[in-house]
């Protein structure tokens, strides 16, 4: 395996993998992935890294230079207004729907957007959550899902996921939300199924959270609230759940769905 403690080594992150690791990945990447996941990648990499490289550039000659000031203020320290947690998909990007910047979000991002209870899995996210609320002290979470889902999609079809089996251990994360479909809405229209699945796991995941001994605390002392959201790509809407029925409602104006 790459090692990256010695200045005079090489970095060489593509090729320096053991034979040892290239034997253990087939072992557990045995499956294949099922067909309707699987999708050719859109550009080859040196045509994406050129492409991240000219927004750096473009970042670092025009955008820093307009906010040097707002940068510069936030050199030695973060205050967010709040922790952000959302899925890991590319199309939904906090700060570009909010309309924030910089400092204004602490973010937890996942596929799913899943925050397991406490006590059940010790990762990034629990130790994102302790930060967020013993350190940072941030007044606000928001738990936000999104329409089109990859992850809803494969809790509504298992199938889906085989061939992940990092995927199928995340995804107990929210077995109860698929249990609670498959039982009231077996009968629902696919659409209407990944809508459901999409607002009810926001909802269980606002109740993960509270599992957590440092939220659960600061909520009893009035010193956190907690949200649900649902951002839709297609049209930039966010629905907002409502604390006391759990139902979504369109921020900005109109009723529920
Ligand atoms: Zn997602």
């Amino acid at each position: 395996m790459a090692s990256f403690t010695g200045l005079s080594q090489r970095y060489d992150p593509n090729t320096r993998i053991g034979k040892l690791s290239v034997l253990h990945c087939s072992a557990v990447l045995q499956q294949n992935v099922s067909s309707t996941w699987m999708m050719e990648p859109a550009v080859k990499s040196q045509e994406a890294l050129a492409r991240i490289v000219e927004g750096v550039k473009k970042f670092q000659a025009e955008v820093y230079p307009a906010q040097r000031e707002m940068f510069e203020s936030l050199k030695g320290r973060q205050q967010p207004m709040a922790m952000f947690i959302t899925c890991a998909d590319s199309r939904a990007v906090p700060n570009l729907f909010t309309q924030t910047g910089p400092g204004d979000f602490f973010v937890e991002r996942n596929p799913g957007n899943f925050v397991p209870r406490y006590g059940d899995f010790v990762g990034g996210v629990s130790a994102g959550v302790e930060y967020g609320m013993l350190v940072l002290k941030v007044p606000l979470v928001i738990i936000c899902g999104h329409t089109d889902c990859g992850v809803m999609k494969g809790l509504l079809h298992e199938e889906e996921v085989n061939g992940l089996p990092a995927m199928q251990q995340w995804m107990r994360h929210a077995s109860e939300v698929r249990q609670r479909i498959m039982r009231d809405h077996s009968d629902a229209a696919q659409a209407e199924k990944l809508r459901l699945i999409t607002e009810y796991n926001v909802l269980a995941q606002v109740e993960n959270l509270k599992s957590h001994p440092s939220v659960y605390t600061r909520i009893l002392s009035g010193e956190l609230d907690v949200r649900g959201w649902v951002y839709d790509i297609g049209d930039g809407s966010i629905w907002a759940a409502d604390p006391e029925s759990g139902k979504f409602a369109r921020i900005g104006g109109e009723s529920g769905h």
